[in-house]
């Protein structure tokens, strides 16, 4: 388990003997007589393959959740005090308390305390620059959490997080600084204005989770709630996959390779989920439960599918605009609502991203429009396949049973490294991706209408090299590309012409 969040603090779940480092958080509740009625289902509409939708942001223990009971009205609570006071919002959720640190016994236990504006962490860790930077590396994320959720800093001057770095857990149980009231958590924990995370064995990974228990924090205090798990983990992951370099932060960085982040581990547990065929459907992540967060491969799926449609141009505005919802009962019906007509290719893009998914990945480049094509001209056609992209729409339509002949032609470059790879639609048999020659010509005929769970067509191509005949069983448009890397394309150079005639 990686994190994560309680949402501002639970009603109706306070432990019998509150540690007196939370009770104030606890009596923070604010108007307890208003909103103790059960959640209602929010009604979705009929005509679209809409999931039930997941329980709101809790405390992603999912192993305690069938032990304790449902908190029905946690998040009605804000969502009805904020009707109440539309003008107050922010007033109010800024006004949850911190917890409260005592100084005297944190030094008593050696604990040390590091500051800066935005984050005060202890911790029982010996001084070196990874650790005592953390503040700082916190201090950068603020401002561009606030740019991302749209929020303006300037109205949150005194925004300030208390973080609990532990080496010994048994130092933080022994001075309740980790509260017994929170639920075990193997990586990090994040309550309002508290986080709480053990020692990693890696300085990004420590930071990794810092800012992902931080963004819960932010999104908890500042929007009221994370919204249901997959959005939650998602954004989670999404913005603390991150850059630290030269002392600057970037947060919402896809990791070029595999040294700039260890420990972190995503890409490898989307590829090898697909190496043993069994890859995750983009509705089974949406539907995740948070119980599935017991494990750490749903937040590697979460931030696939948060990184996908926040890169991809056709979905990234309706993506970004989700935190929005965060307060709202119908979420994720709202997100499928957000997508409306386009979710089947979004689900086919999906496809295609994890089972090719790289460090580096250039999702931009590898969109796709799925235009159904027009048919083949009785004299042929003639279209040009770039290298620097992905799938391509040649807009040609192929008939079932009849058959085609490719030819192509051209000579482009596929890799600059060490030297200018050159390469002709046969590709290079000297390097192979996905065990077909680098920079050989791809051919897949994409059904007009794909049916339900055979997966994309697009996944199941064929390598045409400079030429061969195909004779597709159902009708469909013609797509191309050159074999090469989602992550290598901007290395390549040229493009290659095809020429397609009827047989
Ligand atoms: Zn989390």
């Amino acid at each position: 388990m990686i994190g994560c969040s309680g949402s501002p603090e639970p009603v109706g779940r306070r432990p019998a003997k509150k540690p007196a480092a939370t009770r104030r958080s606890a009596t923070a509740e604010v108007p307890k007589a208003k909103s103790r009625r059960p959640r209602t289902q929010t009604a979705r509409p009929a005509d679209t393959d809409v999931p039930e939708e997941n329980e709101p942001a809790r405390a992603d223990r999912p192993g305690d959740e069938s032990k304790r009971p449902r908190r029905p009205g946690k998040r009605l609570l804000l969502a009805d005090l904020l009707r109440q006071q539309p003008d107050s919002e922010s007033k109010f959720l800024t006004t949850l308390p911190q917890m409260q640190v005592d100084e005297a016994k944190a030094a008593a236990a050696g604990i040390r305390k590091l500051t800066a504006e935005r984050l005060t962490l202890y911790t029982d860790l010996p001084p070196s620059p990874t650790i005592d930077e953390l503040p700082e590396v916190f201090d950068q994320a603020f401002p561009q959490w606030c740019e991302y959720f749209h929020v303006d800093a300037a109205e949150h001057a005194d925004w300030h997080m208390t973080g609990f770095l532990m080496n010994e857990k048994a130092v933080f149980v022994r001075t309740d600084f980790l509260p017994h009231g929170l639920p075990p958590f193997r990586h990090g924990y994040c309550r309002n204005y508290t986080l709480w995370l053990y020692e990693q064995p890696s300085d990004y990974y420590r930071r990794h989770l810092i800012l992902h228990e931080g963004t819960h924090g932010f999104m908890n205090t500042l929007l009221g709630a994370c919204g249901p798990p997959w959005y939650m983990e998602g954004i989670g992951e999404l913005l603390a996959t991150h850059r630290w370099k030269d002392g600057r932060l970037t947060l919402n960085h896809f990791p070029a390779n595999r040294e700039e982040v260890p420990q972190w581990g995503r890409i490898r547990i989307i590829k090898d989920a697909f190496s043993a065929r069994r890859p995750l459907r983009l509705k089974q992540v949406i539907d995740y439960p948070p119980a599935a967060h017991l494990e750490t491969e749903p937040y590697a799926w979460c931030w696939a599918a948060a990184v996908l449609m926040d890169r991809h141009p056709r979905y990234r505005e309706r993506f970004r605009g989700l935190y929005k919802n965060v307060l709202k009962g119908d979420f994720t019906a709202r997100f499928y609502r957000a997508i409306g007509d386009d979710w089947r290719t979004l689900s086919e893009e999906w496809q295609l991203f994890v089972s090719g998914v790289e460090y580096g990945h250039d999702i931009a480049a590898t969109t796709v429009d799925f235009t159904p094509g027009h048919p083949l001209p009785e004299s042929g056609a003639t279209v040009t396949v770039s290298t620097k992209k992905g799938w391509q729409n040649t807009g040609v339509r192929f008939a079932a049973g009849a058959t085609y002949r490719l030819t192509a032609s051209g000579r482009y470059q596929v890799a600059d490294k060490p030297q200018i790879w050159w390469c002709e639609p046969g590709g290079v048999s000297i390097r192979y991706y996905q065990a077909r020659p680098l920079g050989i010509l791809l051919a897949a005929v994409r059904p007009d209408r794909p049916k339900e769970n055979t997966g994309s067509a697009l996944l199941r191509s064929t390598a045409v090299g400079l030429g061969r005949t195909l004779t597709p069983k159902e009708s469909g448009t013609l797509f191309l590309k050159i074999n090469d890397s989602a992550a290598e394309l901007g290395d390549n150079a040229g493009e290659s012409t095809v020429e397609i005639t009827r047989e």
